[in-house]
């Protein structure tokens, strides 16, 4: 099986990969029709203009609440959880998460691992560790296993192989899975798919998957999936490891109707997904079935960075339905693969910084047209523009008064930002301004003369208009 071969790349690639993907034509007519079909599909469950208004009202709040007491329920959760007889880790840093699964496959001697879907394990690149480890870690979701058999990794949060046509997936099957002719029909494919992965939870030493929403005052994990693939993978493997970001726990369990029905409708247009997992422990002494141990691990990787700045903290309310990412005119164009991060698009942009570091995402923070169509769909109303202006500024010019990202480095070096500012004092007073340009053109002749015909016209600029003056003096 393929190991994860697609890394993070660095920021500065990015121009370079959005002109490719803007430029490949194919590829922009699969995200032209996809992302339409699942805005429609959205836009269907959201008839009522005022249902919307008050669920989505209501979704901001139950994250903001949960936010603000996130301290305390993650230690009530893990309270609880000890008391179901789930075992509780806890981890920094990717490597750490990845070091702690490794740890309880290699106590259980395992050789394979079944991943429902995670994106948490595709942000600590588990696979790769896995595989470094001699471990095999088989994807089980349909889409999942379709980037894993390529290589690459997934496209879009909710469906991670959006970019690809079924001719693609038919070569890939073939290639990679013996015995399988050449198809490119749809239910042949998943037929084929379903075929490989039901032996493999027979076989499985150890049964991975993600956590939507885990309940404080129960110690419950909720799980949300399509497929059955995630039910699988927490049950049949005799050792079943979540793995979540700290941000996930909510106090209760009425808490999580409305974040349910919010993300599944902003996601995939669904009124419900069809299964809903709720797991509050291994299997008991008279029960049949089930893992006899459970672990949840619990990833920091950033976010408690966002977390400690009051206005970056909204971030964290993200209940990853990918809603943003759909409706963003820069995504529906380039697609995920260009932004080289493990989360694109909008929701990406605000979130990947506190993972990766300012310096090394500052270009995806000026991928947007602050069109704000990714502000107006999120269910649970993260102000997503305004969070990007607040980075851009970090990243690009004058530091933030109170910076969450100090020491990460920014976008421009202190003799280009020392450049801009005086640029824009000159620029804010008509007298220095003045000044300014009679300097420049006494300077005029220090200029390569060659420099072309037209300099010798030129006539100083004149100062900036009031108005603009204004709106520089209000920044
Ligand atoms: S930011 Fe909002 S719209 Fe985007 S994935 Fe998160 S919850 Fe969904």
């Amino acid at each position: 099986m393929n190991a994860q071969t697609m890394h993070f790349q660095p920021s500065a690639a990015f121009p370079g990969r959005a002109k490719a993907s803007v430029n490949n034509p194919h590829l922009r007519k699969s995200f032209r029709s996809a992302m339409d079909f699942l805005m429609n599909k959205r836009a269907m469950q959201f008839a009522d203009p005022e249902e919307l208004a008050s669920l989505r009202a209501l979704g901001e709040q139950i994250r903001q609440y949960n936010l603000a007491k996130l301290p305390d329920l993650l230690a009530q959760l893990e309270q609880n959880l000890i008391h179901n007889g789930v075992r509780v880790h806890w981890a920094e840093t990717p490597e750490q998460a990845n070091a702690i699964i490794l740890g309880i496959c290699q106590s259980h001697a395992a050789k394979l691992m079944v991943k429902g879907k995670s994106m948490v394990s595709e942000e600590i690149e588990l696979n790769h560790a896995a595989h470094a480890a001699g471990i095999d870690a088989l994807e089980s979701d349909m889409g999942e296993y379709i980037v894993q058999l390529a290589g690459e990794k997934p496209s879009h949060i909710i469906m991670p192989a959006i970019h690809k046509t079924k001719e693609e997936i038919a070569r890939l099957f073939a290639e990679h899975i013996p015995g399988v002719d050449y198809t490119d029909n749809v239910d042949a494919l998943i037929q084929i798919g379903r075929n490989v992965l039901r032996q493999k939870f027979l076989e499985a030493d150890i049964g991975l998957s993600g956590v939507n929403f885990a309940v404080a005052e129960t110690g419950t994990l909720c799980l949300v999936e399509n497929e059955g693939n995630g039910r699988m993978c927490t049950t049949a493997p005799p050792v079943h490891i979540a793995i979540t970001g700290l941000e996930k726990v909510v106090e209760k369990l009425e808490h999580v109707p409305p974040l349910l029905s919010l993300l599944t409708r902003s996601a995939t247009g669904q009124n419900i997904s069809t299964y809903f997992n709720m797991i509050s422990g291994p299997r008991k002494a008279d029960e049949k079935d089930g893992p006899q141990e459970v672990h949840l691990v619990l990833l920091d990787n950033g976010r408690s960075q966002a977390y400690s700045d009051e206005q970056l903290r909204k971030t964290l309310q993200c209940i990853r339905c990918g809603a943003c990412m759909n409706h963003c005119p820069v995504y529906t164009r380039i697609g995920g693969h260009a932004y080289g991060t493990t989360y694109p698009g909008p929701i990406g942009k605000i979130i990947s910084p506190h993972m990766l570091g300012l310096e090394a995402t500052a270009s995806l923070t000026t991928a947007s047209s602050l069109c704000g169509a990714c502000g107006e769909v999120c269910p649970v109303k993260i102000p997503i523009p305004e969070l990007l202006i607040r980075l851009r500024q970090e990243a690009f010019s004058e530091p933030h008064a109170n910076p969450a990202m100090v020491g990460q480095g920014a976008g421009y070096s202190r003799v280009q930002t020392s450049i801009w500012r005086l640029w824009a004092t000159m620029y804010r007073s008509p007298s220095l301004y003045r000044l300014g340009s009679w300097l420049m053109s006494r300077l005029r002749a220090l200029t390569p003369k060659r420099q072309g015909g037209w300099t010798s016209v030129r006539t100083p600029l004149q100062p900036a208009p009031k108005r603009l003056r204004d709106l520089l003096k209000e920044k």
